[in-house]
């Protein structure tokens, strides 16, 4: 194991290597093309951005956490990393996580867990993206790339005091990004303020040919303009009626049930706070319900491990993967020591669940069920927000539907909201200690109210919100997490509501 480079080990590597791009030779056609489009009004800057490490970068190892791809070397470079780099980023580190993103503390890599240098406590940073959280927070660099299958951008976000954003699936481009769960994963930007993520999104959502579920720039803009211009029209007649409030005749949802027993009373307070915060400034706050949350964190550990199982069986030592040196083939061990070495504890149990799950006797009652309540989850949230996600096959889509006064069958509720505002964790971060003495069920109910926008595939931000004086206490954050989630493709609006917030 490597000694951390910066008390924190928040990086696995730091050598990285920083290819001049000579434009245009270096692009592909369709490179050149969509960063024609976009670069007119952005000066390239030079800005150092950290990467987590299963996105792969040329000039450095991309190792998932993971001990069977210590030594990985991707021979190509992930298309969000190029497009970055296109605008003048430079990459500083690859950080640390949870091997292959399958953790909510970053206690799982293979390199040691990431540890936050808070004074007292050893704090966790959340997961699976903690490397890339820690390395925010600690100045280290001013943006980083995550990925977020369930939480794992959110919740170290929560954890370190910083904002996290994840993108509507299918965004941003997922080419060079190892999968854990394909159906669930997103890149997502972490930064300390919302201004560097504003822009970190604006210079990477594109469509990328070479990801198959990446949205094409004319849908994008259809949907992302179908939610913006709603969204702008309520927010023009509010202005005219009350215009020194910047939220007036903007609906915020209060999911109710996200009011858990488990909830910590200081991050209740803080959610009490930011909504009154909401309606100082005029939105109205409504209650709505969510009636199939409760059943979001078991269809999540019933898929995340199925795609995951599925994903992970091309590290065999042959396709891919460090060899076991001692297995040379003779007695048909080679796959099985090379795993049984190469993954950690963590991974192992997923791989189970997965393969379980998948299996003939399983498949019927755990992995298509959990596939039917994805679609109810979806459902719940398709049925609050006030504009529709347009994402409906064309032959029924119409422009008009977009607008919010022409009802659609599938709402049945009264109430409608552009936003929904909860927090994104149910406690404040756990120390590293009581980590190390929780069952993996108690880990994975850290993800309850990240996973919900993760099935429906909608976009999310945690931004920190000040505790009540009354919970500030040496050697624990000031702060908690707070989730603003929003319909399909509504990614931009959502970013500018979080930066009046902050
Ligand atoms: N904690 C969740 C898990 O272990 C989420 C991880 C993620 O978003 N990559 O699956």
């Amino acid at each position: 194991e490597q000694q951390p480079q910066d008390g924190i080990n928040s990086f696995i590597s730091t050598d990285v290597s920083n290819p001049e791009l000579e434009f245009p030779k270096c692009l592909a056609q369709e490179d050149a093309i969509s960063l024609a489009k976009t670069s007119s009004n952005l000066q390239p800057s030079l800005q150092s951005i950290a990467v987590k490490d299963n996105i792969a970068t040329v000039g450095s190892r991309t190792t998932c956490g993971s001990g069977i791809l210590r030594e990985y070397r991707s021979p190509f470079e992930a298309g969000v990393v190029r497009s970055l780099r296109l605008h003048g980023s430079l990459v500083c580190g690859k950080t640390n996580m949870d091997e292959f993103g399958m953790g909510s503390h970053s206690t799982h890599s293979f390199f040691g867990p990431v540890s936050n240098a808070w004074p007292l406590d050893k704090l966790s940073v959340g997961g699976s993206s903690g490397g890339s959280a820690a390395a925010v927070a600690s100045g280290q660099c001013s943006v980083a790339l995550g990925t977020d299958t369930g939480g794992s951008v959110r919740l170290p976000a929560a954890y370190t005091g910083i904002v996290g954003f994840k993108p509507s699936y299918g965004a941003i481009s997922r080419w060079g990004v190892i999968p854990y769960a394909n159906s669930m994963d997103t890149v997502g930007i972490l930064a300390s303020d919302v201004s560097s993520i504003k822009k970190a999104f604006w210079r990477i959502r594109r469509h990328d040919p070479r990801d198959p579920t990446s949205v094409a720039d004319k849908a994008w803009d259809r949907l992302a303009s179908g939610q913006e211009n709603s969204f702008r029209r309520r927010k023009k007649a509010g202005m005219r009626l009350a215009p020194a409030l910047d939220m007036f005749g903007i609906r915020i949802g209060v999911p109710l049930e996200y009011n858990i027993a488990e909830l910590d009373s200081g991050i209740r307070q803080a959610w009490r706070n930011c909504l009154d915060m909401f309606q100082d400034r005029g939105a109205t706050i409504v209650s709505i319900s969510l009636p199939n949350t409760r059943h979001a964190l078991s269809t999540y550990y019933v898929l995340a491990p199925a795609e995951a199982a599925s994903n992970l069986s091309k590290y065999d030592g042959v396709r891919y993967g460090t060899r076991d040196g001692s297995a040379d083939g003779s007695d048909g061990s080679l796959y099985s020591r090379t795993r049984g070495k190469g993954f950690g504890e963590e991974v192992k149990r997923r791989i189970l669940l997965g393969s379980y799950t998948l299996s003939s006797e399983a498949v019927d009652n755990y992995f298509l069920k959990a596939q039917k309540v994805r679609r109810l989850v979806q459902q719940d949230f398709d049925r609050v927000f006030a504009t529709p996600s347009g994402l409906r096959p064309p032959e029924q889509f119409d422009l008009k539907d977009l607008d919010e006064s022409i009802p659609m069958s599938s709402k049945l509720g009264p109430t409608q909201v552009d936003f929904i505002v909860c927090p994104t964790a149910p406690t404040l971060p756990p120390t590293l200690d009581a980590v190390s003495k929780q069952t993996p069920v108690d880990t994975y109910m850290n993800d309850v109210f990240t996973v919900p926008a993760s099935l429906a595939g909608i976009p999310a931000i945690s931004i920190p919100f000040t505790l009540p004086e009354a919970f500030h206490s040496q050697g624990k954050p000031a702060f908690a997490g707070m989730q603003i989630i929003g319909q399909y493709a509504s990614d931009n609006t959502l970013i500018n509501i979080a930066n009046i917030m902050m």
